[in-house]
Parts: structure tokens; sequence; C-alpha cells
């Protein structure tokens, strides 16, 4: 039977219990991590959220009752005890934070049962995650998920904090709104009210926060939920956390400089390390050219290397080829890899065509200096020596080659850079390696819809010296926006935004909005523009990822409470699913039927 609370007062959590309170008589209460019934005696782990003590029961100190119930004790059941702190009379553990002491139990209260759970609740569980979503608040009695929600209260406490510090304004914007476009497609909520209307969730809180602006409160932030409805992939979710904040009469750098103090706080204070300020800055442009990749993971070197100059006057049609196309030869230099196996070579060529790349063409420099070269027929041995010293070849290493569009040779090399860094481990997670990586270009082209889309956002002004390109070449311009990256991932971004009328209405006759329809969907803000806009720029981090990459979590379901999988579903409430036909009818919805 469960019992109640009725007059007892929890002095404090399980592991808070230290040699300084013992004589003591504390009342704890918490979970049966196990019970050992030793006949006489009965040794009760007990758990909260702060960890494990031991509890003995004996029925000469908790008396008979008590003690029948602590017979009864199984894992999961939630009890309180009363009982006096003594020193260990066994063996001190030393796994554990009260491993010197334990509790004489006085007497028991069963709180509630619990029937066998559906799995053991302990750390680096073995047990599906699939099983454990469904119950994930027993997954999340676990201590090791237990640990990344400390960790995540803290960093929202310690960011409201600094943030307010700085003279920052804590704003809700709404989540039921007109969609803003952060380039995914929109979670749609139908309008009981207005039948056929419906509103979007946001994406993100970027034109409401420029409004914020408008009204002059000068520096905004907001921990805001944004949803995407982005296609499925493993690590995505549909709704996720942002620390948001938009700040006035500001240029690229004033954001940068109070950003870069806000992460080295929260590091120091959670993962102890000092990152050295300012964070090292690199352009988009040499983002890619060192390194293939517009978020570098600077944990480690191997960077590319552009062998066209090299190789230009060369046989080897594929070189030849390519760069009469326009496209270049870059390589990389896997120092010390010399004597990868065929297979090996094989596996990373393979690799290498999953990101487009025809094929990879490599030179092992053997010991005793002989080249072993998938293109060496081709080429005379004084072309190969060339190719070497510019790849800074050395005894032992394997340079590896791609030849193709520059989009195509970055997006390989730079992936098989990250591959070849897993392989030799070379990514460690208790390193971490901060990069701002800015002027990104303003437009991307995109070849499906034959156009120009933003690369950030459409409110991202351009650097002031590539106005006079917006016409002529856009590709060219340069974009006042910036990425915050930590160990190859992007962990935020944001822009200086626009707030000439001018620039913005080209801006949007760039991107294919006639005038109409940029007034449709943004003339709310266009109209907010004409009143005396301050100049503003703002930036916005992933909270998951942030999280996920300081508690050294490998997915970031793992820092979330409630996750959602894959296909965006909700294994434990069976989220998405039917409505009533009432519910329906009120909004006028009707649900097409699929002939299958
Ligand atoms: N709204 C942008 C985003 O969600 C961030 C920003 O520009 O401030 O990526």
């Amino acid at each position: 039977m469960a019992e109640s609370m009725m007059g007892l007062k929890r002095s404090c959590r399980c592991a808070e219990v230290t040699e300084a309170n013992i004589g003591q008589e504390l009342t704890l209460m918490g979970w049966v991590q196990k019970s050992r019934n030793k006949g006489g005696i009965i040794f009760t782990d007990l758990r909260d959220r702060s960890g494990l003590i031991q509890i003995i029961f004996e029925e000469s100190d908790c008396g008979s009752e008590s003690f029948a119930k602590a017979e009864k004790l199984r894992s999961e059941f939630a009890i309180a005890v009363v009982g006096v702190v003594e020193k260990r009379s066994g063996a001190a553990n030393t796994n554990l934070k009260t491993g010197t002491i334990e509790v004489r139990a006085k007497s028991l209260r069963i709180l509630s049962e619990s029937e066998v759970p559906p799995f053991p609740i302990e750390e680096n569980s073995k047990t599906k995650e699939e099983l454990r979503l469904k119950y994930r608040y027993l997954d999340l009695r676990r201590p090791d998920l237990q640990k990344n929600f400390v960790v995540r209260s803290r960093v929202a406490t310690m960011v409201r904090q600094f943030l307010a510090d700085e003279g920052f304004l804590e704003i809700e914007t709404p989540t039921l709104i007109k969609s803003t476009p952060e380039g995914a497609r929109d979670y749609l909520v139908p309008s009981r009210v207005h039948p056929g209307n419906f509103y979007a969730l946001p994406q993100s809180p970027q034109t409401l926060k420029q409004l914020l602006m408008c009204s002059g409160f000068d520096r905004y932030f907001q921990i805001a939920r944004c949803y995407r409805d982005e296609d499925l992939r493993a690590d995505r979710q549909p709704e996720f956390t942002q620390i948001d904040m938009e700040l006035s009469f500001v240029d690229v750098d004033d954001v940068l400089d109070v950003n870069e103090r806000m992460l080295q706080k929260i590091f120091k204070e959670i993962n102890g390390i000092d990152i050295e300020l300012p964070i090292q800055r690199m352009t988009y442009r040499e983002a890619m050219d060192r390194f293939g990749s517009d978020k570098p993971d600077l944990r480690f070197g191997m960077e590319l290397k552009n062998i066209s100059e090299v190789v230009k006057d060369c046989e080897f049609v594929v070189f030849k080829g390519t760069l009469e196309n326009g496209g270049s030869v870059r390589g990389i230099n896997a120092e010390g890899q010399g004597a990868m196996p065929r297979k090996k070579i094989d596996a990373l060529v393979e690799y290498a065509k999953g990101f487009g790349a025809k094929g990879l063409a490599y030179l092992a420099i053997g010991a005793d200096g002989t080249y072993k070269c998938s293109f060496g027929k081709f080429m005379k041995p004084e072309e190969l020596d060339a190719i070497v010293a510019a790849m800074d070849g050395k005894p032992g290493d394997l340079l590896l080659f791609a030849a193709d569009k520059n989009k195509v040779v970055f997006d390989v090399l730079g992936n098989l850079r990250l591959e070849l860094a897993r392989q030799q481990d070379l990514l460690k997670k208790d390193e971490f390696k901060f990069l701002w990586v800015t002027e990104f270009p303003l437009f991307e082209y995109d070849e499906e819809e034959n156009r120009y889309v933003a690369v950030h956002h459409p409110f991202t002004s351009p650097m002031d010296e590539d106005l006079h390109l917006l016409d002529s070449d856009p590709g060219a311009v340069r974009a006042k926006a910036y990425d915050i990256v930590l160990n190859g991932t992007e962990i935020g971004g944001g822009s200086v935004r626009i707030h000439q009328a001018d620039i913005q209405a080209k801006m949007f006759e760039k991107l294919g909005f006639t005038p109409e329809s940029a007034n449709s969907q943004f003339g709310f803000l266009l109209e907010a523009f004409k009143y005396g806009v301050p100049p503003h720029a703002g930036l916005a981090y992933g909270l998951d990822r942030v999280i996920m990459l300081m508690v050294g979590a490998d997915s970031i379901r793992d820092v979330i409470a409630f996750p959602k999988v894959k296909d965006a579903s909700c294994l434990m409430m069976e989220a998405p699913n039917v409505v009533d036909q009432k519910q329906l009818d009120e909004l006028g919805i009707a649900i097409a039927k699929n002939e299958e």
C-alpha cells in the first residue's frame, strides 16, 4: 500500500549526506536502486538525482513493521527512510560519493511500489533506444542522462544572468505566427476561427526580434523553441531550442565580442576550460580553401592543398580535363598513413564517391621514399616529385587527391579529412576548438529552382564593399554573416541585418520576389522599417547542440528531455496521432484518403 508524506520532511538529497552528518538522524527519500536481504540484515541502495546512499535495515533498529516492509523492497520502489548516519561498517565504496558512510534505518515508508521496469535503471544502458524512449520517464532516471539536464539547466541560468548583466532584456515572442523563412518547411496550425487559414510555428523568432529592435528594446534575448519541418536526418529534431539574441546600433564586432565573452564564461564554469579571446576568425573563403568546409574542425590539421598549378601541364586526362573545365585538383596529406592497405584505400574511395567524387587519386610514399601511385603511369617522375613537394609529402605519408568542380572537391576532401581523423582517433571530446567563420556568400544558386536563394536568410546585409556587385555578380557578394563553430559543428550563426529599405527591396528582387509577394509575406516588417529602424544585428545558438558538445553526448536526443525520433514522432506519447472527427469538423478539415 502506498503511504503518503504525512508529517515527513526530506532532510536533504541522498548523496548530499557526508561524514559531517555522522550521528545525525536524517529523513531521505528516493528510489530503490537495489536491495539485498542477507538474512536479518537488509542492504538497500537509495537513489535520487544526487546519487546513491546505502541504507541498512535491522529489525532491532527499525522495528518489526518497517523490517517487514524492507523485506518487500524491489528496484524502483519509491521510499522514505528515517535513520542515523554512521561510518560504514564494511569496506568503503570508492565509486560512491557516499562510499564511507551508511544510514541505519529507524523506520521505512513505502511511498509507492514499482512493477519490474522494462529495463534496468543504470548508467551506459545497453537497452535499445526505442524501448528507452517509449519509457522515457524511466530512461531519464538514469544518472548519465540526469547529469546532462543538470548542465542544461545551469547553462540556461548562466546565459540569462550573463545577458541580463550585459543589458539584454528577455522578451517572449509568439509561437503562433506567420511563416518566417529560415529555409525549411513550416509546421502549420489550422485556425478554427478563420477557416482555411493557418498559423506557422516559428522556424526562429527572426522577424519578431527585428521588430523588437524597431521598438527600441536595444538588446533582446530569448531561449526560444523553434520548429522546422525538415527532411529526416538522424540527428535533427523537429523542435529545438535557440538562445536567440538581437542588438541595435552595432556592427559585426560588437556581436562577436559579447558572444565570445559569454562562451568563455559558460565553458569555464561547466568544462573548466579557458577559451582564449578573441576567438579565431576565418573567412568562409579561407575555411573552404584550407578545410573544404564552412565549419572546419580545428582539432587536427590535414589541410587541403590546391595543386592545380602543379599539375596543369600533365598528361593525366582526369586532372587535365578537370582544369580545362574550370575545376581544380586538390589533395590532403594523411601523414604516416603511407602503408595503408589497398582495401582500406578502396574503402576511402567509396566513401569519397558518397560525396560526389568520381574517384580518388592517391600516392603513397614508402618508408624508402618510393611511390605507389594510382595515376603514376600517366605522369613523369619529376611531375610526381613536384606533387609530393607541393603536398609536403614525407616517406610514410599517404596523399589523396580529388579533381572536380570546386564544390565537389571541397565536399569530398572536407569529409575525407574528417573520416581519416575519425579512423586515427584524432577527435578528442575533451578538446574544444572554437572558430568564427565570417563573410559567407550572400546568395547561393539553387540549380533545381533555377534562382538565387539566401545562404542565411533574406534579412542579412551584404558587405558594404560588395554592394556594387548586387546586380552584376550576385554570386560574388559577401554577407555580414557569421557562424560560431565548435569542433566542426556549427553551434550558432547570425548576421548584421539590412536596415535600408532600398537594399531590402533589391534583396527580395534578387531572391525572386515581386514587390507584391514580398509585401504579402513581409509587409509588416517592411512597414516597420519606414519608421526609423536602428541598424541591428544578432545571432542564435542551437542550445541542444551546445549542450551535446559540452557534455560529450553522442546524440542530441541525450540532452532533450522528451525527444522525437528520426521520423519526427514521439514514441512515448505516440504523437503525431489521429484526432476526433469533431475536432476536424470544427477546423473545417477533411483528410484526403490515400487510395492504397
Ligand atoms: N534566425 C537565425 C537562425 O535561426 C539566426 C539569426 O540570424 O539571428 O539561424
